[in-house]
């Protein structure tokens, strides 16, 4: 049995962390985590910042703790430093350690994208893998992509967490760059295009970033469900619209949901998407996944039997983004074991993350959500308190079940105990406006979401 270096084990508990939570969750909490030294049972882990210190203490130091055990079975205690971590050690090899692992994280990360365009040269049209699920996507993808502004004006795609949304969009942006480099062509996550306005408008610059947009070829804004609800940001991306639009330029927009969902989007916004063309992808069937896993494998310095890669496509069904995890996890372990793994092992492997089947949301699924996140019972969220750890997430649900579920106020007043409409109405607007002005707000409603729709 070979022992484990630090690296190898915190790359470990890294390939864990990355298979259950979105890809920005993964890079907000995990990016620049060390460990910095393990001696007589003690883990002493390096994190950013007090923000991310606390945070990952509070959400994810048992999954951390669970993994760090399987790696090493004499771990009793986790200890999480902020900054330098040079300083608080005495092993001389940590600078070689230091080096190594700056390597690692470098392959992991995003090496791939273009500072220039945002986009990431891995998402191609040629890499996107066409099976029933998201052939019609595709297909407008294709058609708009030969006729920009002409056929599918605006092209809306929407589908679940991790089915190919993004890098169909970023796929579409690469491909229309490589026929014509002279193209100007802008992608945004929505939430981004929200802080340039919020920005602009602060800094009365906001007629700068007006014309950005507007000299624009094709307008790509990715997930658009995070357009903020406030009236300037709506108003002023209605105004780029019909502007871009008028002028026959292309407009691709991506959502989790159709746009008659999106409950926090103004109406002539919803019948300005619904204007074009609408296309869903849905969870890919068993052929799209393993014909993923094979295109993906490619990639990757290691090569795996058919039998493994059918096993992870049996297994793993409904997030194409947890199948490459999940690849990824055989491929990492593959390599420290040097040896392929069995079917058998591959199983065991992934059971951890077989995923129950997806379920559309509902009040209850919201309440359980945010009683698991914030750690409470049913009674405890729904007592009549004012304690600040319990008023909070009682307020998040409210909200939540507002935006996701359109229930009326009074509803959801007595859902939650019998709350009078008007508390309810408060607590809406309250989270409103905290989601609006509030980074750490806005991540924590993300996350909740992310559990909401990812996972049952
Ligand atoms: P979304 O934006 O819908 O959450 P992403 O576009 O980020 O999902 O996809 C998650 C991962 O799955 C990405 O690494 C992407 O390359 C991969 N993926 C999704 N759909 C396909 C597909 N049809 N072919 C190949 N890879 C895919
Ligand atoms: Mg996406």
């Amino acid at each position: 049995m070979t022992t484990l270096t630090n690296e190898d084990i915190w790359k470990g508990v890294l390939g864990e962390m990355e298979m259950s939570l979105s890809k920005a969750s993964f890079v907000t909490w995990f990016k620049d985590t060390k460990i910095i030294s393990k001696e007589n049972g003690q883990v002493v882990i390096s994190v950013p910042n007090g923000f991310v210190k606390e945070w990952i203490q509070n959400k994810f130091n048992k999954v951390i703790f669970q993994c760090l055990k399987q790696a090493d079975n004499d771990i009793r205690e986790i200890n999480y430093v902020v900054g330098n971590p040079f300083v608080k050690t005495s092993d001389s090899k940590i600078l070689t350690r230091e080096i190594q692992l700056e390597q690692i994280q470098e392959i992991n990360s995003d090496t791939d994208i273009d500072p220039k365009t945002n986009l990431n040269r891995k998402y191609t049209l040629d890499g996107f893998v066409v099976g029933p699920s998201n052939e019609l996507a595709y297909a407008a993808s294709m058609a708009v992509v030969k006729s920009l502004g002409k056929i599918y004006n605006p092209l809306f795609i929407y589908g679940g967490v991790g089915l190919g949304k993004t890098h169909l969009l970023q796929g579409i942006a690469n491909k229309i760059l490589k026929d014509n480099p002279d193209k100007k062509i802008i992608y945004l996550p929505a939430e981004k295009m929200v802080s340039e306005l919020i920005e602009g408008i602060k800094n009365k610059t906001i007629e700068e970033v007006k014309t950005k947009y507007a000299q624009r070829d094709v307008l790509i804004v990715d997930d658009i469900q995070f357009l903020a609800a406030k009236e300037t940001t709506q108003n002023i991306f209605f105004a780029t619209f019909n502007n871009l639009y008028n002028r026959n330029k292309q407009i691709i927009l991506s959502s989790d949901r159709p746009p008659k969902a999106l409950s926090a989007i103004e109406e002539r916004l919803k019948s300005r998407f619904e204007g074009g063309m609408i296309a869903d992808i849905n969870i890919p069937d068993y052929e799209t996944r393993l014909a993923i896993l094979k295109t993906k494998v490619k990639n990757k310095p290691i090569s795996l039997p058919d039998e493994v890669l059918e096993c992870i496509a049996t297994n793993i069904q409904k997030n194409i983004r947890e199948l490459e995890g999940a690849l990824n996890r055989i491929i990492a372990v593959s390599d420290l074991t040097g040896r392929e793994p069995t079917p058998k092992e591959v199983e065991k492997l992934l059971k951890a993350y077989v995923q129950a089947s997806y379920r559309k949301t509902n009040a209850q699924a919201i309440v359980k959500v945010v009683c698991d996140f914030y750690g409470l019972t049913l009674n405890e969220l729904l007592k009549k308190s004012r304690k600040t750890f319990l008023v909070k997430p009682r307020q998040i649900a409210m909200y939540l079940l507002r935006e996701d579920t359109k229930a009326s106020f009074p509803d959801i007043g007595s859902r939650l105990g019998g709350k009078d409409h008007s508390t309810v109405i408060h607590a809406y607007r309250k989270i409103v406006e905290e989601v609006e002005n509030n980074e750490n707000m806005k991540q924590e409603i993300n996350l909740i979401r992310e559990r909401i729709y990812n996972k049952a």
